[in-house]
Parts: C-alpha cells; sequence; structure tokens
C-alpha cells in the first residue's frame, strides 16, 4: 500500500510520522473518510469543507485543499482497487510530550485501501453512553474515537454492527459512524445537528433527496419505529432489520428500500467531477 505522508507518497512500511505527533499523544486530530469507486472519490468537496470546518473547530490551521486534493489524485492512482475507504487524517503536528499545542505545524496522512460492500441490512444495540451535544468537540470529526470503539465492541458482542448513541438529554442522536432515520407512520425523521451528532455527508444528501425531516427524537422512538435506517459513507443507506433484540420489518421495508434506490441512482450522478 502506498500513503501519502507530509509531501509525497510512501511505501507503507517506510511512511514515518513521528511518535510525538500530537494526534497520536492527545488525539489532537481530524480526518475524514471518503468512498472511491472505480478511482473516483464521491463527494470530495463536501468531505473537504467538513475538514475545514473540524480544523476551525479544534483550532488547527485551515487544511490547503490543493495539497489534500494532490494526495488524494496521487493515492488513488498508486492504490487501484474498485471499491475504496479513503483516508484523510489531519492533526496537530509534532509536540513535546504536553497537550499545549504550540507552533508545531500540521501533518497530513492520506491512505486507502480496497473494501467490500456493506450488508443491505444490520442489527443496532443501543449504548447507555451519551454523546454530549454541548461538548467541544459536538458534531466535530476528530481523531478522538476511543469511545466508539468501546461502543462498537458492545454491539459486536452482541451480534450486531452498530451502536446507537442517546444525547446527554436521552434524545436519539447516532452511531459510531453513522447518522440514523426512523420511520414512523410513513415519514421519514432524523435527529437534527443540534443533537450532537455529526453532520453526515450521506445524512444531508437523504435529507435532501428523500424530503426527510430533522426532528427531536426520545430514545423509545426505537420501540415503536416501523423501519430504521443508518447513512454513512461506506453504508450509503443501510437497512436496520434489529434493535435492542427487537425483529423489525422481515426484510426490507418499504420507506427504507425506496431511499436506498433513491440514494442509488442520485449518487451515481457525477457529484464531484
Ligand atoms: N456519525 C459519525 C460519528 C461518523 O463517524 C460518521 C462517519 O464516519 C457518520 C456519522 C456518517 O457521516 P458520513 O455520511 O459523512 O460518512
Amino acid at each position: 500500500m502506498r500513503i501519502w505522508v507530509n509531501g509525497g507518497l510512501r511505501d507503507a512500511d517506510d511512511a514515518r510520522l513521528s511518535v510525538l505527533d500530537h494526534g497520536l499523544t492527545v488525539g489532537d486530530g481530524i480526518f475524514e473518510t471518503v468512498r472511491t469507486s472505480e478511482g473516483r472519490p464521491f463527494a470530495l468537496t463536501r468531505h473537504l469543507d467538513r475538514l475545514t470546518r473540524s480544523a476551525r473547530g479544534l483550532g488547527l490551521p485551515d487544511p490547503d485543499h490543493d495539497e489534500v486534493r494532490r494526495a488524494v489524485a496521487a493515492v488513488i492512482d498508486a492504490n487501484p482497487v474498485a471499491l475504496g475507504r479513503l483516508r484523510i487524517t489531519y492533526t496537530g503536528g509534532l509536540s513535546p510530550l504536553g497537550s499545549d499545542r504550540g507552533d508545531h505545524g500540521t501533518s497530513l496522512v492520506v491512505a486507502l485501501d480496497g473494501v467490500s460492500r456493506r450488508p443491505d441490512s444490520t442489527a443496532v444495540i443501543t449504548v447507555p453512553w451519551t454523546r454530549n451535544e454541548r461538548g467541544a468537540l459536538a458534531g466535530l470529526k476528530t481523531t478522538s474515537y476511543a469511545e466508539n470503539v468501546v461502543a462498537l465492541a458492545r454491539a459486536r458482542e452482541r451480534g450486531a454492527s452498530e451502536a446507537l448513541f442517546p444525547n446527554t438529554t436521552d434524545r436519539l442522536c447516532e452511531g459510531t459512524g453513522s447518522n440514523v432515520f426512523v420511520v414512523l407512520g410513513g415519514r421519514v425523521h432524523t435527529p437534527p445537528v443540534a443533537s450532537g451528532c455529526l453532520a453526515g455527508i450521506t445524512r444531508a444528501l437523504t435529507v435532501e433527496w428523500t424530503g426527510a425531516e430533522e426532528t427531536d427524537l426520545p430514545m423509545d422512538v426505537l420501540a415503536e419505529a416501523d423501519e430504521v435506517f443508518l447513512t454513512s459513507t461506506l453504508r450509503d443507506v443501510q437497512a436496520v432489520h434489529r434493535v435492542d433484540g427487537r425483529e423489525l420489518t422481515p426484510g426490507i421495508g418499504p420507506v427504507t428500500a425506496k431511499a436506498m434506490r433513491i440514494f442509488a441512482e442520485r449518487a451515481s450522478d457525477d457529484l464531484d467531477p
């Protein structure tokens, strides 16, 4: 695998980033995961805009979009895969062993690996840990993902592939790496960004293309929802067939199936040439 590290392509085995990089020592970094198909990144401009928003939220210098685009093109060129997960990581750079950032530049790493298509439907659980909608990191895509790793491990232990978080007021928020939609009486709802969820790019496109409503939802809506689905870069729209052991519509519900179809059709347009 050839990856981009601070200015050039390297073999992954030879790539070097300081062990004192702030992204590693204190999790002071941000990232984007971009889907590529047949060598084309999907919605790259939206991802770069969110990268900049996350950088500003953390107080990192704005990433240079031209440089990131160059890195993305070079990595895609060097790693031909049919369906890819491209990861852009941008951190607070080399730093002494404190949490003060100082002025130590930034690090940019871009890597790509091949992935297979996610299943069309999956099981989820809810976890008792909360997203903090009023926290300094709310809505930022930072590399501090350890809480998601713990929640995802819990989901796997219970035979599920995703865990859903409430926020501090027990409202439905999001998954470890996805946004959540629920269908109630034929209408599609998703929690607003004010719930503390990430402003997912797939979520935004799904809202735009399906007319889903942004609604503040109590957690127990999951016990009565007719259908539930997830959105994310690597899932697109993915049906949920079980929530905390409750089986939903057998197969994929009609509203979810329609959202999947609309997304698949519209996302094949050249969204970001
Ligand atoms: N929420 C979280 C916490 C995520 O990490 C992600 C994606 O990784 C999403 C939501 C979905 O966002 P997107 O559709 O931009 O991939």
